[in-house]
């Protein structure tokens, strides 16, 4: 089996990487940073959203892990003192693969019939530096409200935790194929309306905006933001694409949940 290892860069993550690259390679596998069947990231969920994006491209091909060296991380959830575990397992274990479901977003351009396609593990955000965003929100080809305000989340199950919570969305399995929508201070009065509460649409229902007013955008696909201006449509779907966890034991989503924002403790 070939494997990376993407590290956070501070001296901790530098070292639980040596280790774990050492040992994995005595164990015979094959350090590959090209084309490997198992990626590790070492960090936190940071680092774990620029692992999967540095493989973004060869994701049938490509399982990942996260060990964290700061605090529980969402995707990163194997702690320091488990690496010698994990590196046995690794490298004596076939290992399981669970599934969880990505958001596609295309962004289209007004003029020159350019689009951007990206697959976003966590969300994306559509804001603006420049007032208000203002929009058209489709459903399913069919308007659905024209939203005026400071922008908003579309985000996966996984990343339901993450952005998402903190707009007061809901928090979704991720064995449920589905993105979310969230508002972010949505504009309310007599003149402008907007549902105000999340949506959460399955897969094939396609949603779509239409900016109304010509502003510059600011598109955060996960960690990374890009400035679009010239913008058409920006198209958010459930992806056919998929994100795949080696998983060497349980822990469950909602152990995740309560660990991270409920309590640590077996109480
Ligand atoms: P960062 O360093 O600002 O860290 C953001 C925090 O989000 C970290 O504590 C991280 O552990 C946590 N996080 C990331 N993914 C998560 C998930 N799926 N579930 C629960 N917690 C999660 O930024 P970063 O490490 O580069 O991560 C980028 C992410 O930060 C974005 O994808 C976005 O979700 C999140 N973010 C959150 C807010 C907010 O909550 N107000 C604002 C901006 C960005």
């Amino acid at each position: 089996m070939k494997f990376a290892i993407v590290s956070k860069g501070d001296n901790r993550s530098e070292q639980i990487m040596a280790t774990m690259k050492q040992y994995l390679t005595d164990f015979q596998l094959e350090y590959n940073e090209v084309e490997p069947d198992l990626v590790i990231s070492v960090g936190g969920d940071g680092t774990f959203l620029e692992a999967f994006h540095s493989y973004v491209h060869r994701l049938n091909e490509t399982a990942f892990i996260g060990v964290h060296t700061g605090h529980l991380g969402f995707y990163a959830d194997w702690v320091p003192d488990e690496v010698e575990k994990l590196i046995i397992e690794i490298a004596k274990t076939p290992f399981q693969i669970v599934e969880y479901p990505l958001l596609e977003v295309t962004i289209r351009a007004k003029s020159g019939g350019s689009e951007d396609r990206f697959l976003a593990l966590n969300e994306a955000t559509i804001k603006t530096a420049d007032g208000s965003v203002v929009f058209d929100v489709e459903i399913k080809g069919e308007h659905f409200e024209t939203f005026r305000g400071d922008g908003l989340c579309v985000s996966t199950p996984s990343g339901s935790t993450a952005y998402n919570k903190a707009l007061g969305g809901g928090i979704i399995h991720p064995s449920l194929d589905a993105i979310q929508l969230t508002e972010m201070a949505s504009i309310n009065n007599r003149v402008f309306r907007t549902i105000g509460s999340p949506l959460i649409l399955p897969k094939h229902h396609t949603c779509l905006l239409k900016p109304i007013v010509d502003r510059s955008f600011l598109i955060a696909i996960d960690h990374f933001t890009t400035n679009y201006t010239n913008v058409k449509s920006i198209q958010c779907r459930v992806a056919e694409e998929r994100i795949r966890f080696a998983r060497f034991r349980q822990f469950p989503f909602w152990n995740r949940v309560r660990e991270s924002f409920v309590s640590d403790d077996n109480n």
